[in-house]
């Protein structure tokens, strides 16, 4: 499903050129880049806060902007719900009245419907508290409760858990995956996470200083090296998808492929899929079959790429889905590692971490 289409151009006075075009695909989109590359000016456009010197926005059947017919959809005809990090609650009414405020239901045909919001995300016992009261993460549920209420066509959401701690965002990402199930509602957020990308988007938009850098699936996006490009700080982060786990004598499994992975001890074996993270540098790589060591897991796959960084070299390695092993540029050459070539992961149970 194809439900925007943008192409724009603009130039700000400081001279920074923006020009980007992109259709999504799936209903949740991610924009994705490091900061300063105009994710927020992308919202801006969709949303109308912002005229592009030239541009065309469409929006399910209905354009927003066409620079060419000199067409340009005012701000208050958008049926936009926007969802930023900070939300701007009003502070002296109670959450009630925030989540009915720009409320609309009439001339719509299927309006959000205010008790259901309120179950989906859970706010019923916040209904008479302040914002000043409430958490990070609850501020969040009503600020997303309040787009919903607007009942738009499209939500935007700019860095909605970029405030948030890890365990809070994994919670908020919970409500929006609920959110997103229940209203079948298309979404276009920036994020920074790759965790959050790979669990919630359809579609991902990678952005470098004005210009789109690589559009795709998530999983693909993220596992090639054109992503790294400016994560070189950080490097990648391994997430590999479980979809089926069971517990075997006193030991947790989960299968990647045919291969199995030893995993911590999981709360609910019902929970699937779920994501475990681990990172590259936690990864061992050998090119002989390995016996006698108390590592427990040992992963079969094949060397697809190297990226050499000044100070050490990140391998992906294809075991039946992408990980990224980093060794040192002497652990390289010794090991003569190259594409194509038969490596085993090695990769301590310890330093798995379940994140859902
Ligand atoms: P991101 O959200 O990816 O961090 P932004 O879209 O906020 O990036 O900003 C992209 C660039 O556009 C920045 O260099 C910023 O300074 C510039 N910019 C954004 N809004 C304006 C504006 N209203 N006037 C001038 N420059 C702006
Ligand atoms: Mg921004």
């Amino acid at each position: 499903m194809n439900f925007l289409s943008f192409q724009c151009q603009h130039q700000f006075s400081s001279g920074f050129e923006i020009d980007v075009a992109f259709k999504t695909e799936g209903l949740v989109t991610s924009l994705f880049g490091p900061s300063g590359s105009g994710k927020s000016t992308v919202l801006a456009m969709i949303s109308g806060l912002l005229s592009p010197t030239f541009g065309k926005i469409r929006l399910g059947s209905k354009w927003l902007l066409d620079t060419d017919q000199r067409f340009c959809e005012p701000v208050e005809n958008r049926r936009v719900g926007v969802v930023f990090q900070d939300q701007l609650l009003f502070p002296h009414m109670t959450v009630n009245v925030n989540l009915r405020f720009g409320q609309k239901n009439e001339n719509i045909k299927k309006p959000f419907e205010f008790n259901r919001v309120v179950d989906v995300l859970e706010l019923g016992s916040l209904l008479d508290r302040y914002p000043n009261n409430l958490s990070g993460g609850e501020r969040q549920r009503v600020a997303l409760g309040r787009a919903l209420l607007s009942s738009p066509e499209i939500l935007l959401m700019d860095e909605p858990m970029g405030a948030l701690d890890d365990n809070l965002k994994l919670r908020v990402l919970a409500y929006l995956e609920r959110v997103v199930n229940e209203w079948k509602i298309p979404t276009l957020f920036v994020s920074h996470g790759q965790a959050e990308v790979r669990r919630l988007a359809d579609w991902l938009i990678v952005m470098k200083k004005g210009k789109v850098l690589s559009v795709g699936k998530p999983d693909q996006v993220l596992g090639s090296s054109t992503s790294l490009a400016w994560t070189n700080s950080v490097g990648p982060v391994n997430l590999l998808r479980i979809e089926i786990a069971y517990k075997r004598d006193d030991c947790w499994i989960g299968k990647i492929g045919v291969q199995e992975l030893n995993l911590p001890p999981l709360k609910d074996l019902n929970l699937k899929p779920f994501y475990v993270r681990c990172l590259p540098s936690d990864l061992t790589l050998s090119v002989q079959d390995v016996q006698g060591l108390s590592t427990r897991n040992h992963l079969d796959g094949i060397v697809q790429e190297l990226v050499e960084l000044s100070d050490r070299v990140l391998v992906r390695v294809d075991v039946g889905q992408t990980l990224w092993a980093e060794v040192t540029p002497q652990a390289m050459r010794e090991l003569k590692l190259y594409r194509g070539l038969s490596v085993t992961c090695l990769l301590k149970t310890r330093s798995l971490k379940i994140l859902w």
